[in-house]
Formats: structure tokens, C-alpha cells, sequence
């Protein structure tokens, strides 16, 4: 199965993104994670990227489509969560051998949501496990129980407002672009972790075929 979650920052993709891989053994790639890293490390990608993640702009994809091919290189079955994000990047996708997508899940949810969500994100330095402030303030990770939480250097409100400005004006209309392809799954990303992951399952376990093993 071949998978685009999309949605405002602060959706949830890459929480969903990890409980689907998980579920229906898929590679997981998430382009916010490996800028990140890259970011972290100090590799030539992250010195090159470092610029755009910390002001909420989109790195470009002469810098990013290479690091997306490599990763699904020997994918057959994926889910891939931060990526496409432009029309651009849509059209790189598709034009990648072995691609398919089966399904676009597209995350909606309000802006006020998506953004009070990332004012309270906590991520962990040693695991990378995200907990919510509005979980109960915690000192430690409840993930591995030794990291310390800290905020996302791009979950500051101006680079919040930056990110959701950017999302409406290059990523809505890959939305529509899936859409008008017929493979959009649109579903709501409010209320709990739970309730939404139910709302993905439905959405995608259909695509699942019987019988087979990823069930
Ligand atoms: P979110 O979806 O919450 O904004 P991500 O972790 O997916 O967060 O992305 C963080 C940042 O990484 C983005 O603001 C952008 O700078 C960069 N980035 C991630 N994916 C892409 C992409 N497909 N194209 C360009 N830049 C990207």
C-alpha cells in the first residue's frame, strides 16, 4: 500500500503516519524528520535546509526531491507524511518508478486546532516521542522515561502563523490536485489520538486487500 497523509501543520501526520506504518507494516518517510536529523547531524542537507525549517518556509525541492527519491527507492509499500507539499513536488512524485499512490489521506483540521496543538507540542531530545503540554505537563518523556521535553525551534507563533500561511497558498492545492485524481480520503483531525486513528483505519483499511498479510 502506497500512502500521502497531508494536512495544516499541527494536524497530526506524523503521529498517525507512525501508528499506520506500525499497523500495516509500511516504510514510514517523514521529510520534516530527516531535515531535522540532517539539521541535528550538521550533514550538507541540513546546513542547506536549516534556514528554511527554522523560518517555516518549504525547502526546495532541487534540495529535497533527491533525499525523497533515495528514501522510496526500495519502498514498495509506504507512507509518507511531510511530502509533496506543492504542485511541484506532486508531479516529482508521480513521476518516480514504482509509484503508485493508493490513497491521499487528507487530516483536517481548523487552524485554531492545528495551532493551539503546536503551541503545546514537547518533544522529546532523546527518543523524539511528541506529547502535548495539554496531556499533563510532564517533566520526562513517557515514551522512554529519560528524555528531557522540549518545544520545536518552528513551533514558535510567528513561524507557526509562517508555516500556516505557506500550507494555504502551496499545499491546498495539492489537496485539490489528489481530489480531481480521485484517490483524496478526506477525514477529521479533531478530538483524540484515538478517535482520529479510528477515523484513518476506516478510511484506509478497505484498501487492504483480504487475506493479505499487512492485515
Ligand atoms: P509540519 O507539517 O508540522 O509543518 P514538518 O515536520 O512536516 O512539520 O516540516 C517541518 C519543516 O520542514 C517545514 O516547515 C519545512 O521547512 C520543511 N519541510 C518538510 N517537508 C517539506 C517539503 N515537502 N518541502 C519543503 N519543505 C519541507
Amino acid at each position: 500500500m502506497q500512502l500521502v497523509l497531508i494536512g495544516p501543520p499541527g494536524a497530526g501526520k506524523g503521529t498517525i503516519a507512525e501508528k499506520v506504518a506500525a499497523k500495516y507494516k509500511l516504510a514510514h518517510l517523514s521529510t520534516g524528520d530527516i531535515l531535522r536529523e540532517a539539521i541535528a547531524r550538521g550533514t550538507a542537507l541540513g546546513v542547506r535546509a536549516n534556514e528554511y525549517v527554522e523560518t517555516g518556509r518549504l525547502v526546495p525541492q532541487e534540495v529535497l526531491g533527491a533525499v525523497v527519491a533515495e528514501g522510496l527507492r526500495d519502498a514498495k509499500d509506504f507512507v509518507l507524511d511531510g511530502y509533496p507539499r506543492t504542485l511541484e513536488q506532486a508531479e516529482f512524485l508521480s513521476g518516480l518508478p514504482h509509484v503508485e499512490l493508493d490513497a491521499v489521506v487528507y487530516v483536517a483540521v481548523p487552524e485554531e486546532v492545528a495551532v493551539s496543538r503546536l503551541a503545546g507540542r514537547l518533544v522529546c531530545t532523546a527518543c523524539g516521542g511528541v506529547t502535548n503540554a495539554d496531556d499533563g505537563a510532564a517533566e520526562s518523556c513517557a515514551f522512554c522515561g529519560s528524555g528531557r521535553l522540549e518545544a520545536r525551534a518552528d513551533d514558535r507563533l510567528d513561524t507557526v502563523k509562517r508555516r500556516y500561511e505557506v500550507y494555504v497558498a502551496e499545499t491546498e492545492p495539492v489537496v485539490e490536485y489528489y481530489r480531481a485524481a480521485g484517490i483524496l480520503r478526506e477525514i477529521d483531525g479533531t478530538g483524540s489520538r484515538k478517535a482520529v486513528f479510528a477515523r484513518v483505519e476506516a478510511a484506509i483499511g478497505p484498501l487492504v486487500a483480504c487475506g493479505d498479510d499487512n492485515r
